[in-house]
């Protein structure tokens, strides 16, 4: 489902990502961590055209990003994004944040798209928000809304930047509860993440980025009892 060979990204003279290559199938669940700088947010926005690439190639859901004729738009309508930010619309009531782009975007009847939503919303245990405004909820409680927004495109795959780390310790596990069904029900993620216990309970796979390459990759269960590279262990041993 993804396909990246040789990825390089330059930012001006720094070289951010050096070389990267990575196949993610359907359903699989990828777990990215590393230390701070290391090029993991570039690695994944490199994966909805968020950024250009600099060298290498990068197919998404059969769309060729680093072909500049792709249609970048067309391909975000398959693959959800969620930010460490939650991003939501402040104008917008929580229901219309999630019917917005459907019905823009896709031309969704306004009603499908409200039945949808609300089952969205029931999902990510918030139905009751529906007419709350985003200035309203918590920050986990926005960033549910913000995967249940992502969702009402149908994504084939949803790609995480650090989704609990701008929230409060005890708002944490109700956002990684819903990722976990998401995992549960068969969606393609790549999550980066410093939540190494969801790491381990939900990766198929765990990826350990460090200085733009993928240094070491496997089973949460190998990666976490026995990193065969020393840096994967010294970071590790810094988190866990
Ligand atoms: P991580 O997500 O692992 O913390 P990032 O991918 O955000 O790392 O950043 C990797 C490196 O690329 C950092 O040194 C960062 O400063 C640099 N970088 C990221 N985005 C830009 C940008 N738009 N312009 C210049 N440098 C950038
Ligand atoms: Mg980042």
């Amino acid at each position: 489902m993804i396909h990246i060979k040789n990825l390089h990204k330059h930012f001006g003279e720094s070289h951010v990502l050096r070389g990267i290559s990575c196949d993610i199938k359907p359903k699989e669940v990828v777990c990215v961590i590393g230390p701070s700088g290391s090029g993991k947010s570039t690695f994944l926005r490199c994966m909805n055209g968020l950024e250009s690439v600099s060298e290498g190639t990068v197919e998404v859901n059969g769309f060729a990003i680093h072909n500049p004729q792709t249609d970048i738009n067309k391909l975000r309508e398959s693959v959800g994004m969620v930010f460490q930010r939650f991003n939501l619309f402040p104008h917008m009531t929580v229901l219309d944040n999630l019917t917005m782009a459907p019905v823009n975007l896709k031309g969704m009847k306004r009603t499908e798209a409200v039945a949808l939503a609300e089952n969205l919303l029931a999902k990510v245990g918030l139905i009751d928000k529906r007419d709350a405004w985003p200035s309203s909820l918590s920050g986990g409680q926005q960033q549910r809304v913000a995967i249940a927004r992502a969702l009402a495109m149908n994504p084939s795959i949803m790609l995480f930047d650090e989704p609990t780390s701008a929230l409060d310790p005890e708002l944490v596990g109700d956002v990684l509860q819903v990722m976990k069904t998401l995992a549960t029900e068969g969606m393609t993620m790549v999550i980066v993440t410093h939540e190494m216990g969801f790491a381990r309970e939900v990766a198929d796979r765990v990826i350990f980025i460090d200085q733009g390459v993928i240094q070491e990759e496997g089973p949460p269960q190998q990666i976490f009892t026995a990193p065969a590279n020393p840096r994967t262990a010294a970071f590790l041993s810094k988190v866990l």
